[in-house]
């Protein structure tokens, strides 16, 4: 445990994802009295496949020692990605150099492992279950935060890990829905060993203006992700209609990525929309914060949404152990993110757009005027200054 000058003792994060775990177990390290609060029932299998890569496991790493590891495990590392076409054709086959450049190779993991894993390296006690958060107040002395269940949790620190559609958010700077970015997506995890994919590849098939991922993300399981560019963002009303209407904007596709999907139970598919939101000046007011996808959302084009959590994480924990007040430590936190995670938005939003063929730099670049950065990097450039982030030190 690192000895802090303890700015506050008593910490309330909102979710149990990825983001507030991490934040529960990096907290807990600086001798904080750490709470979790998540409004799942239970936790329960989820998700689909996430890729970590390596300014997130460098973050994982510092925040939990020994956890790549164990990820390693359970996970996938990629040695390979695989480009198909629709027929089932391989159209191009590259190798990954991440983990020569970067200490890291791709590493996919089911998002339910991910939190699994993290969620073990915390007392099960300090994470509760069915407590979602409706709102909080603050004053001077400290936050009272306010659940569904009719409960009160009180704190001197709240930081918001509650994803896209935060209520912390909401409660501090009253947005309403996120920005959907004409993007559909449909995706699951299964058992299952796909005909068109080996151990360690990612494979990419490319449709019309619409796209399939097929992960290994470790233990025999199977991640497919499949997103199509649909401007007019319509649900489906139930899990059946959902997976009859994926089956459907498949048709043409090799039966092979259709029995991966007609494999899959209705109810385990998810489908929702690709939403992101502008950046925020601020993340914080008073005793409040935000971090992950509460403070960033951002389209997954390029995989970012859990390891730039990571990184926040970490800052976060920093500005904690050296700030002289929590007004300090939070304005400084939120000043060593704001301007990488407007700039990593902005390249998420161009590059899920790209896979449509459809370039929209110009008004992404309007829209995150804090990403003002992304065009003056080429795409090497940007790759080395996303992957080579290191977390700083704690002191
Ligand atoms: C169930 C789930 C599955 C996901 N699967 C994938 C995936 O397969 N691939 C991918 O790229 N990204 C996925 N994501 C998003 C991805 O986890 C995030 O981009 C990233 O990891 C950042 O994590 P986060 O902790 O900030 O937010 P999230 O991962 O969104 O976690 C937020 C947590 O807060 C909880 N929560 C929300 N509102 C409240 C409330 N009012 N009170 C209490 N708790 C609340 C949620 O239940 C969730 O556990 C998923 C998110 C969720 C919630």
């Amino acid at each position: 445990m690192i000895d802090s000058k303890l700015l506050v003792q008593k910490v309330a994060i909102i979710g149990a994802g990825p983001g507030g775990l991490a934040a529960a177990i990096a907290l807990s390290n600086l001798g904080l009295d750490v709470q979790v609060y998540e409004k799942a029932q239970d936790f329960r299998p989820a998700g689909t496949g996430l890729g970590l890569v390596s300014n997130g496991l460098n973050c994982l790493e510092a925040i939990a020692p020994g956890i790549i590891s164990t990820l390693t495990k359970s996970g996938c590392p990629v040695h390979q990605t695989v480009l198909k076409s629709m027929a089932g054709e391989t159209i191009r086959t590259h190798s990954s150099t991440l983990l020569e450049k970067y200490g890291h190779p791709l590493l996919t993991v089911w998002w339910w492992r991910l939190q699994q894993t993290l969620a073990s390296r915390l007392p099960s006690e300090i994470i509760h279950l069915n407590h979602r958060c409706i709102g909080f107040e603050q004053d001077e002395s400290g936050v009272a935060i306010y659940f569904e269940n009719g409960k009160t949790a009180y704190a001197d620190l709240l930081i918001g890990a509650d994803g896209v559609n935060s209520t912390v958010r909401e409660s501090l700077f009253g947005e309403g829905k996120p920005n959907y970015l004409g993007s559909m997506c449909w995706r699951s995890v299964l058992e299952y060993r796909h005909e068109l994919s080996n151990s360690y590849q990612l494979v990419f098939v490319k449709g019309n203006q619409q796209f399939m991922y097929i992960l290994d993300v470790g233990e025999g399981y199977t991640s497919w992700i499949s997103r199509k560019f649909i401007p007019d963002c319509q649900l489906s009303q139930s899990p059946e209609a959902a997976k009859t209407r994926i089956l459907h904007e498949l048709t043409g596709w090799d039966d092979s990525f259709r029995a991966l999907v007609e494999a899959t139970p209705a109810e385990q598919i998810w489908e929702g929309p690709i939403c992101d939101r502008p950046p925020l000046t601020h993340w914080s007011k008073g005793r409040v914060t935000l971090l992950g996808d509460a403070a960033h959302p951002m389209a997954p084009a390029m995989g970012q949404g859990a390891n730039s959590t990571f990184e926040d994480v970490c800052e976060l924990q920093t500005c904690l152990s050296q700030g002289a007040s929590l007004t300090e430590a939070l304005a400084n936190y939120e000043q060593s993110r704001i301007q990488r995670t407007s700039l990593i938005q902005a390249r998420s939003a161009i590059g899920e757009m790209r896979y449509y063929d459809i370039d929209t730099t110009k008004q992404t670049s309007e829209r995150f005027s804090e990403g003002d950065a992304a065009p003056q990097l080429n795409n090497d450039e940007f790759q080395d200054w996303l992957y080579n982030y290191k977390p700083p030190a704690i002191l």
